[in-house]
């Protein structure tokens, strides 16, 4: 316990500007415990786990932070306003509209892409499938949201509701594995997806033993997503992709299960732009200027804002555009059009797969099942 275990060592403060801000992890577990914590408190940690990896005691302080997040919506609590816009992408991902389930007759395994990279860069999206298919013919693909933006808002009620559902249903229609290319959903799966197994497709491209069609030279840097911080093997995948394309890895001082949130964690930017803003500069300050290759779309997203970040999925497909930052990334609303168009051209290409959507209460059903795989 926080409280009580907590020796006050400082680790956790050392590069974390809201612990710094709030006097350490003890006295805001104090403050949290004695009901004195300002309510807007919880709502500025990014949840990046940095301070939970280092502390010598074995402490959570990031759980603390979640735990208060839930608190607060177990006492009937709202969502702050400051989150709707998070809420409205997330909501739009699961809608019957955006959500697609397709599943090939014998599909075991299914791609999961998450919200962002369909949006931003469907064309990716459609390479990653065929070049999955040449390991995986049956494989599936589904269009859902994970809901980690709830998740890590604290509502639980509504990550049971809406993604508890993905699971079931998956797990229904006979598939037992699940590729993830967010982080995030990675982390999803890894946390709440019961008996379905998940791996990152930076994994699965290692395990068939991927080779560029041609290697391209220079030095680069790679940012973990936080989501992953723990996940060892998908760190080890992502520097074998980026070495095997021929580049060289320059590490920075935070990388692997020590990695830095790149400031998007926790729905922070939303209520703290300042705190957010200060791990974005400290991964400025660790790249030096360096190109960074990270793999969730949503990092690259806002770490492209200042400096040269490039989605890994980018370089295995078009190295040479990636590395000179001549990647077209789509912004909204495109981004909704972009997935929109995907939903309508996969279904029309893979007319011999169950397909399935969410409904409006948020199940998941069959719309079309083919003829001859109705059982
Ligand atoms: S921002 Fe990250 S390092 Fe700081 S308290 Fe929250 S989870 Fe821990
Ligand atoms: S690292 Fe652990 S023991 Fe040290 S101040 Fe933070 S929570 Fe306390
Ligand atoms: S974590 Fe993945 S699926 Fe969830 S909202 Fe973000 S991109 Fe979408």
């Amino acid at each position: 316990m926080l409280t009580r275990d907590c020796i006050d060592c400082g680790l956790c403060a050392r590069d974390c500007a809201f612990l710094q801000r709030h006097g350490g992890a003890r006295q805001l577990a104090e403050k949290a415990s004695a009901g004195t914590l300002p309510p807007e408190v919880p709502w500025q940690c990014s949840l990046c786990g940095l301070c939970t990896r280092l502390c010598p005691k074995d402490l959570d302080p990031a759980a603390v932070m979640l735990e208060l997040r839930r608190a607060h919506f177990r006492q009937g609590g709202r969502p702050l306003s400051a989150h709707r816009r998070i809420l409205a992408y997330e909501r739009r991902g699961a809608s019957p509209r955006f959500s697609l389930y397709l599943l090939p007759p014998g599909c075991r395994t299914v791609l999961f892409p998450g919200c962002a990279l369909p949006g931003t860069r469907p064309g990716r999206l459609l390479e990653l499938l065929h070049l999955l298919r040449q390991r995986y013919p049956d494989l599936g693909l589904v269009l859902d949201c994970c809901h980690k933006p709830s998740h890590d808002l604290g509502r639980e009620e509504q990550v049971e509701r809406m993604f508890g559902p993905v699971v079931h249903f998956l797990l229904a229609q006979g598939v037992r594995r699940v590729l993830t290319a967010c982080p995030n959903c990675q982390r999803m799966f890894s946390s709440h997806g019961g008996a379905l197994a998940s791996q990152t497709v930076y994994e699965e491209l290692c395990e068939i033993n991927w080779q560029p069609p041609h290697t391209v030279a220079g030095t680069v840097t790679i940012h973990d997503p936080c989501g992953v911080r723990m996940r060892q093997g998908t760190h080890q995948a992502v520097r074998t992709l980026t070495t095997t394309l021929g580049l060289r890895i320059e590490e920075m001082r935070h990388c692997r299960e020590k990695t830095v949130c790149c400031g998007e964690g926790g729905s922070v930017p939303y209520v703290a732009p300042g705190l957010a803003g200060s791990w974005t500069s400290l991964r400025l300050r660790e790249a030096a200027e360096r190109r960074v290759v990270t793999y969730c779309a949503g990092c690259v997203g806002f770490l492209g804002r200042h400096l040269h970040a490039m989605h890994l999925l980018d370089m295995v497909f078009a190295p040479r555009r990636a590395l000179a930052g001549r990647i077209f990334v789509a912004r909204p609303p495109l981004t909704s059009l972009n997935r929109l168009w995907l939903k309508f051209l996969l279904r029309r290409r893979m007319r011999q797969a169950r397909i399935g959507q969410r409904r409006h209460d948020g199940t998941i059903g069959l719309t079309n099942v083919p003829q001859g795989d109705a059982d």
